[in-house]
């Protein structure tokens, strides 16, 4: 069994990012990049902290905005507007979960498609299920890039995705399709999810329930992808029970140290290609 790890992936990729944010501004294109953030989830302000340093770390200029829990979706939306006119903005995101009351589809369709850079809006969405897509939500994004890198084989593999999501499980499916896999997603509405999750040659598991994925339900040699974030108390738990699925799996990515750091990775790549984009 290999532990893939995320956050060796990630610091190789960092000298690669570095070099190309350090070429565009010697070109004279500045990335900029933006997170707006609305509430007080403890676990939001974790992750726009961790994009800050990792946006800090490539050099790459940025700014987190932080509304109240109790923003109106036009304020939300306003500033959305300042941002998308803002022509030194290259790049930005609203971090997820908004809190209760505010419509999170009414909001994405509001972010300028070229200034997009979870690759959440519709035009964007589009473009990933035809094939022709410019920038990807990163999870799903780093993760195929996680397998190339690693040389482990995609086409014509059974990739089984648990979770259904429009931030994970969906591009991923569209991303692992492109790739030649034969892709099945299950959700909470499932029968017989482990008959099917012992079929996967390539097994992510991202529905967000701690340890989810034991061993019974994991094919030996299969590579499993762990995308869950789960707090309980003070330490941080995968998707998937490691200490059992580890010896049956060939390829296994560990929590915390897996695909977080991965996703942050092509987050920044996502906004040095729009940056690169919008400057022709
Ligand atoms: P969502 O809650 O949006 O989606 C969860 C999905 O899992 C849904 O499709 C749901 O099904 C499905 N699901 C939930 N419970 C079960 C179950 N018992 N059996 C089968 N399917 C189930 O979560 P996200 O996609 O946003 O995130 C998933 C996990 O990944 C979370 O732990 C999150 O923290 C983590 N995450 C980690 C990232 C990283 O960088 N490592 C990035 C993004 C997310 P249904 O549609 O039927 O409700």
């Amino acid at each position: 069994m290999t532990i893939l790890s995320g956050k060796e992936y990630a610091a190789q990729y960092d000298e690669k990012l570095a070099q190309q944010v350090a070429d565009l501004k010697k070109s004279g294109k500045n990335p900029f990049f933006c997170v707006i953030n609305v509430g007080d989830d403890p676990a939001s302000e974790i992750y726009v902290r961790t994009k800050a340093r990792k946006a800090e770390k490539l050099g790459i200029d940025h700014q987190m905005y932080h509304l109240p829990g109790s923003a109106s979706e036009t304020e939300i939306i306003d500033l959305i507007h300042q941002l998308n006119d803002d022509p030194k903005v290259t790049a930005y995101l609203v971090q997820l979960p908004l809190p209760d009351g505010i419509d999170e589809k009414k909001v994405l369709a509001e972010i300028d498609p070229n200034k997009d850079a979870d690759g959440l809006t519709l035009e964007n969405i589009g473009s990933l299920w035809q094939g022709d897509h410019f920038v990807e939500p990163a999870t799903a994004n780093g993760i195929v890039n996680l397998l190339r890198d690693k040389q482990i084989e995609i086409d014509g593999k059974h990739c089984v995705i648990i979770g259904r999501s429009n931030i994970v499980g969906k591009p991923l499916a569209a991303l692992m399709l492109e790739e030649n896999a034969t892709v099945t997603i299950l959700h909470s509405h499932t029968k017989n999810l482990p008959e099917l999750t012992k079929q996967a040659d390539i097994l992510v598991a991202a529905l967000g329930q701690a340890n989810f994925v034991t061993a019974d339900m994991v094919k030996e040699g299969a590579v499993v992808i762990d995308v869950g974030i789960n707090r309980v108390g003070k330490k941080l738990y995968g998707d998937v029970d490691f200490e059992s699925v580890s010896p049956k799996a060939s390829y296994i990515t560990p929590v915390p140290g897996g695909v977080g750091p991965i996703t942050v990775e092509f987050l920044m790549e996502a906004v040095v290609k729009l940056t690169r984009r919008q400057d022709g």
